[in-house]
């Protein structure tokens, strides 16, 4: 016997793949903090002395390419991150990083929306930063490229409005994709379907009411988001 719910499910959370009309249905979205030498720099850390450090959005915080989302409530700062996005195929517990990469599926471009003001209150009061990073429409994410090069360099930028904000290479990351997969799975078990956002590079900053976003990675894909007015 099926189970019988007592009101439809939510609908499932997934991203387009480019070229084909089956979905990539999400699991979970994990995030690494603090990726870029420069990025920790601005936000006042020392990259050096870090290990990588994970935090997480619901799958549904997802939103697709082309989308206008509102300006989030609580905050006065909303913030762009720009993103590789890696897709996952399948999963795992104690991925060794010489194996890493067999587990992707594929990858794309995403923006993990910040609301800066709310972050850096949890974190002056170590509180946890669901707040600040885990709101509704947080996540927006490019169609997902299957690839037969795995990306370790390349152009990663953001312009708002026609104007560069970010621009950095993916080989500046301080984990690549690799280390980023065997250190997650080495705390929880990675599993088809998770999305995982590999951290931004210097120049973030604020947004505002009718900006448009647009967000590049060379050789994966394109992400346009407005914020509506
Ligand atoms: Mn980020």
């Amino acid at each position: 016997m099926s189970d019988v719910y007592i009101f439809p499910p939510p609908p499932r959370p997934a991203v387009k793949i480019e070229g084909d009309n089956r979905l990539f249905a999400v699991r979970r979205i994990f995030c690494v903090g603090r990726n870029y030498a420069d990025h920790a720099r601005e936000m006042g850390h020392d990259p050096d002395r870090e290990l990588p450090f994970f935090f997480c959005k619901p799958a549904d915080a997802l939103v697709a390419d082309g989308s206008t989302i509102p300006y989030p409530p609580q905050t006065k700062d909303l913030q762009h991150e720009v993103e590789l996005v890696v897709a996952l195929r399948q999963g795992g517990a104690d991925i060794a990083r010489e194996n890493a990469l067999e587990h992707v599926f594929g990858y794309g471009v995403g923006i993990d929306f910040t609301r800066r003001d709310l972050q850096q209150e949890a974190k002056d009061k170590k509180r946890p930063w669901d707040w600040g990073k885990g709101f509704d429409h947080s996540a927006p994410c490019s169609a997902i490229r299957q690839m037969t090069r795995h990306p370790s360099s390349g152009r990663i930028t953001l312009a708002v409005n026609g104007q560069m904000r970010q621009e950095g290479d993916l080989a500046q990351m301080i984990w690549p994709v690799a280390d980023v997969i065997a250190f997650i799975s080495a705390s929880m078990r990675l599993r088809a379907g998770d999305l995982i956002y590999t951290g931004t590079p210097a120049g973030v900053g604020p947004v505002s009411r009718g900006d448009v976003l647009s967000a590049e990675v060379a050789g994966v894909g394109n992400l346009t988001i407005t914020i509506a007015t």
